[in-house]
């Protein structure tokens, strides 16, 4: 791992998770369960503000792109038709002195990783979620929860087809939760059970497959930057030989620079045209849309950018995370975009017990709630509620004071260069809009 580019420390944020509420561990008082993670307060923010940014950035601002929204449970036959029955497998081993299970491509050196002990033969285990549909518990009931929301858009190609009569090149995407009973969850919410994915499937003519991956794969990588990553810790990784899935002409990882060392945020793949031919096959319903250059039916291929937001939400956590020295003093703050931001405003009355500052702060923080996510506390001095909401990266804090009564301004203190700057009272919403980058 490159070292000098590690800069947060894994013990330390998932400690700021768990204190300031983005993730707890579920069912923790029950004493947790692996692989499934809880989003507290904050933490629901950043993954919601993650969403709607995707969703706003892949379909409501393209002309290409339309929505869905499947079932987790479907058929049972789509998973035999996307080959995850047969195929959706990892291999693991058991470690015959500690019982400890983990895939056999995690292991380094043929012993186990936590005792050293020795490790039986590698087994293949099927990674869907089993569980029955209706009262009886026979194998004509069963089903999956889906490992990947991609088969939703597969089933429905034709359906979307007829409603938005869009023509190649056009894309489907969708959110939604995925299921796969990973052998080893770990690294905190990196690798879970349970997890959203944000996915696209971007129908093409064969022929312009390739060009439309490498513009897709170029697109995707420059959206994490967009939004705050930094490009030194971005990289792409091609899939070589086995690696590549049963379905996948060529697939190419995002990868970011996690205290773990480099972990996929994003697949993109040229699934070609193998799910809809598969499901034509299973189903015995034509896939496929007319060509009015060539006045034939073609079978699409598929580009699909496959990204998780639990993944994408650690991966901006710990890129915006930073320790400082202010004064002699550790500061933590997350250095977050503005639009991932969990709380755009902070607004706190410098003294509490003065009731026309306390009026005066909530008054402007009711002001301010519907245009932007405000939070108003007067729980401690104000020093330490600058720290706190640095530390949940809040882009911007106001402080009512006592001068605010004479001249009715406030000051703003914006969280990275901890600059402060005196704005009079009707013009702080129209200030933050702006600097929040809005019109
Ligand atoms: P990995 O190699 O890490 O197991 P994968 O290549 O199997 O991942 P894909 O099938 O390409 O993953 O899934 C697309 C995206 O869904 C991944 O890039 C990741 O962001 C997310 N994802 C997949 N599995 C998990 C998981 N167990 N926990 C959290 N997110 C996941």
């Amino acid at each position: 791992m490159d070292e000098e580019k590690k800069t947060a420390d894994m013990e330390a944020i998932v400690s700021l998770c768990k204190r300031r509420g983005f993730v707890f561990q579920s069912s923790e008082i029950y004493g947790g369960v692996g692989g499934s993670w809880d989003y507290g307060p904050f933490g629901v923010e950043l993954k919601r503000n993650i969403k709607s940014i995707w969703w706003r950035d892949m379909v409501q601002h393209r002309d290409d792109i339309v929505g869905l929204d499947a079932g987790i449970l479907m058929h049972p036959q789509v998973w035999e038709a996307s080959g995850h029955v047969e195929g959706f497998t990892d291999p693991l081993v058991d470690c015959r002195s500690c019982k400890k299970r983990f895939r056999a491509d995690h292991v380094k050196d043929g012993r186990c990783p936590e005792c050293g002990g020795e490790l039986t033969e590698p087994r293949m285990f099927n990674l869907m979620l089993k569980t029955f549909l209706g009262p009886v518990e026979d194998d004509a009931a069963t089903t999956y929860l889906r490992p990947e929301t991609a088969q939703g858009i597969f089933v429905n190609f034709a359906n979307v087809l007829d409603v938005s009569r869009k023509k190649l090149p056009f894309g489907i995407a969708q959110i939604g939760k995925a299921f796969r009973n990973e052998i080893t969850p770990r690294n905190f919410t990196f690798r879970t059970r349970e997890f959203e994915q944000m996915e696209i499937e971007y129908f093409v003519k064969p022929g312009t497959d390739e060009e439309w991956h490498e513009r897709w794969v170029t697109d995707r990588f420059e959206w994490y930057v967009r939004y705050g990553m930094r490009r030194e810790f971005l990289r792409l990784r091609q899939h070589e030989g086995d690696e590549l899935a049963h379905y996948a002409k060529a697939t190419y990882d995002i990868e970011y620079l996690f205290p773990f060392g480099w972990a996929e945020l994003e697949g993109i793949s040229n699934r070609t045209d193998f799910d809809l031919r598969q499901h034509a096959v299973f189903s015995g319903r034509e896939l496929s849309c007319f060509d009015e250059d060539t006045g034939t039916h073609v079978v699409p291929y598929i580009i699909e950018p496959s990204g998780g937001v639990d993944r994408a939400a650690l991966g901006f956590l710990v890129d915006a995370y930073h320790e400082e020295k202010v004064r002699k003093r550790k500061r933590v703050v997350l250095r977050f975009h503005p639009e991932l931001a969990p709380i755009k405003v902070a607004v706190f009355p410098l003294l509490r017990n003065r009731p026309e500052l306390v009026a005066l702060a909530k008054d402007l923080a009711a002001e301010l709630r519907p245009h932007m996510m405000t939070m108003y506390d007067d729980t401690a001095s104000i020093g330490r509620l600058y720290r706190r909401q640095d530390e949940v990266g809040t882009p911007f804090c106001i402080t009512v004071d006592v001068e605010s009564l004479e001249d009715n301004a406030v000051t703003i203190r914006e969280r990275d260069s901890m600059e402060q700057i005196r704005v009079p009272i009707p013009e702080v919403r129209q200030t933050l809009v702006k600097k929040l980058g809005g019109a």
